[in-house]
């Protein structure tokens, strides 16, 4: 393999200082997928399974650093984004997706972490859906942010097949609705609708376990590091799944709260 070849990803999100989320659980799967990867760090967490405790986002100007930083040495063939803390800064991160080339683009649209901390402002939802989501070649939101997007409220199925052909429309390639928040005891189903049309759905049984922290991030980069490794959207969504299904399978005892998924599974 020629120099600068080996398959590059780049999570641009929020660090976790308990190393199951964010940047950290970014990194950690895009190792265990044997690809390359590298972060542009948006907002740092003061974190651990109990919750998120504090966060500030960087100045504008470090991360517009970070961004060159990259594009001036890797070649990076696809990348995620996860917290982007408000508005100000989801435009700044679209900017820099405009200017460079990173290659095939999923936008994880975090908003609140399961402990119930808001890692968006409020007011940059609209901001995500008018000028991030048109750039997804993969949009990955779970159920409330799929309503949030789309101001549809979601019941069953059907709603959610409404809500991945209403988040087509606002102009995301494929999405994956993810229903691990749904209220059904014994299924976890996700449904995806591709760039072609085509849709299915990915069911996995319903685990019962806290240890569940990371699923999303997880998930994202898993599709960011097959997307670089050349497979197919449908592919690399279906390989994802099977990983964070595997990942939250075989539980690692760490921390006392809603533990980190194990990516060595
Ligand atoms: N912290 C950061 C920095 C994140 O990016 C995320 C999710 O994307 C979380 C925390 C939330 O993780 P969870 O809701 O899985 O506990």
């Amino acid at each position: 393999m020629m120099a600068n070849e080996f398959p590059q990803t780049l999570t641009i999100a929020g660090t976790d200082s308990g190393g199951g989320a964010g940047i950290m659980a970014d990194l950690k799967t895009m190792q265990a997928c044997q690809v390359f990867g590298a972060a542009v760090v948006v907002a740092v967490t003061a974190q651990n399974t109990l919750g998120v405790q504090d966060f500030m986002a960087l100045p504008q100007k470090l991360i517009d650093e970070q961004f060159a930083s990259l594009a001036a040495d890797l070649k990076i063939r696809a990348c995620k984004t996860g917290m982007l803390a408000d508005a100000a800064h989801v435009h700044g991160v679209v900017e820099n997706l405009k200017k460079y080339d990173f290659g095939l683009l999923t936008v994880d649209p975090v908003m609140i972490a399961k402990g119930g901390a808001a890692l968006l402002a409020d007011d940059a939802v609209t901001t995500v859906r008018d000028e991030l989501v048109p750039l997804a070649d993969v949009l990955t939101p779970n159920l409330p942010e799929a309503e949030r997007l789309t101001g549809l409220t979601i019941t069953d199925n059907r709603g959610m097949e409404a809500a991945a052909m209403a988040l087509q429309d606002l102009g995301a390639k494929n999405v994956v609705i993810k229903g691990g928040h749904e209220a059904t005891p014994d299924q976890a189903s996700d449904f995806v609708l591709l760039v072609d049309g085509r849709s299915f759905w990915l069911s996995a049984a319903r685990m019962d376990t806290v240890r569940t922290h990371g699923t999303g991030d997880t998930l994202s980069s898993c599709i960011t590091a097959a997307l670089a490794k050349g497979e197919d959207f449908e592919t690399a969504i279906r390989i994802a799944k099977d990983f964070v299904t595997a990942a939250i399978a075989n539980p690692i005892a760490v921390g006392n709260g809603h533990g980190p998924l194990n990516h060595w599974a």
